[in-house]
């Protein structure tokens, strides 16, 4: 079986089970556990913020974020196409009381100045006030798009114009940066937190990173332990997550592996599917007079996985548990089971 359905399929490898064994550990609700504690400085140091947060979870992270930024009936500026619009179970307004003003941010899903601008609305005796914009990069479910930093810089500006503070989703930042060749700190730089996933194309088990201002992430400290979130031994899956953030670099291999799928995935007759800009690959199987749902059965009896993103949109995604030749049999095996 050849698993293109997410990234987060990767297993942990050897030598993070090696890690995993060997941790110090200790109570990571008293700030005891070592492990952790080397994880949340160096996530801190890479993303360029005076602290970061260990979260169990890229969802709980920017459910977080959302909590600490804001206060109860705001709203929330994001785009249609979002993965806290779209995949995270309506969280903002569960969790933190926010109502969501989505933007339709075309093409790439970054809302421009003017959109944030339009979009921003005063308190007043009407109206609740805007309290936060979320951004993501790479963007998900707009087909993996890596923003350049520019865009995500011009976006916050807008915000802090208006003294709203910017969330960023990267739960794939660090495929942003590969893909656009700049350092992740020149994405990062202009956002008061960002979120990153250290389960998805850097390999590790479990956990994501929630970084931001020292006060930030001490209030995000209090507000993970609400959500339920405070963990105690947590070294055995906060090493494996150090050992990811060696992987960055592999991370242009994902990207390659997915130009060579698309490639031959665009060849296959029905498919038509876009130049991928990171490791997600988003194929338009409307032109096999099939839907996507009945084109992913089709696959998986040919032992090959992937996941539905649209009425006929099918998503395929490289990682590191995937080589050039598994995508080049992918290929092959898609080809047959649509013929
Ligand atoms: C995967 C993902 C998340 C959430 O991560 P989980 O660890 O699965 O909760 C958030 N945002 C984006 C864009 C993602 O792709």
């Amino acid at each position: 079986m050849i698993d293109l359905r997410s990234d987060t399929v990767t297993k942990p490898d050897e030598e993070m089970r090696e890690v995993a064994r060997d941790a110090a550990v200790g109570d990571d609700v008293y700030g005891e556990d070592p492990t952790v504690n080397e994880l949340e400085a160096r996530a801190a140091d890479l993303v360029g913020k005076e602290a970061a947060l260990y979260v169990p979870t890229g969802t709980m992270g920017n459910q977080v974020a959302a909590r600490v930024h804001t206060e109860h009936g705001q709203e929330v500026l994001a785009d249609r196409q979002s993965h806290v619009v779209k995949y995270e179970l309506g969280g903002l307004a569960q969790h933190s009381g926010l109502q969501v003003r989505m933007l339709d941010a075309d093409p790439n899903g970054v809302p421009t100045p003017e959109q944030v601008a339009d979009g921003y609305v005063a308190e007043d005796v009407h109206r609740p006030g805007t309290g936060l914009l979320c951004l993501e990069n790479t963007h998900n479910a707009r087909g993996g798009r890596a923003i350049p930093s520019g865009e995500i810089a011009a976006a916050a500006e807008a915000a802090h114009d208006h003294g709203v503070p910017v969330h960023l989703d990267g739960a794939r930042v660090f495929n942003a940066a590969v893909a656009l060749d700049v350092p992740v700190t020149d994405i990062t730089e202009p956002v008061d937190s960002v979120m990153f996933c250290l389960s998805k194309g850097l390999g590790a088990p479990v956990g994501s990173m929630l970084a931001g201002s020292e006060e930030f992430v001490e209030r995000a400290r209090r507000t993970r332990k609400l959500f339920g979130g405070g963990m105690r031994q947590v070294g055995v899956i906060a090493g494996p997550g150090l050992r990811a953030l060696e992987n960055v670099d592999d991370l242009a291999t994902d990207h390659e592996n997915a130009r060579v799928l698309a490639d031959g995935l665009d060849s296959v007759a029905g498919l038509s599917v876009a130049e991928p800009e990171t490791n997600i690959v988003l194929a338009d199987v409307a032109e096999t007079g099939l839907d996507a749902a009945a084109v992913i059965d089709r696959l998986r009896d040919h032992e090959v996985l992937a996941t539905q993103f649209g009425p006929t949109t099918v998503r395929f995604c490289t990682h590191r548990d995937v080589d050039r030749e598994d995508v080049e049999t992918a290929v092959d095996r898609v080809a047959t089971a649509l013929e």
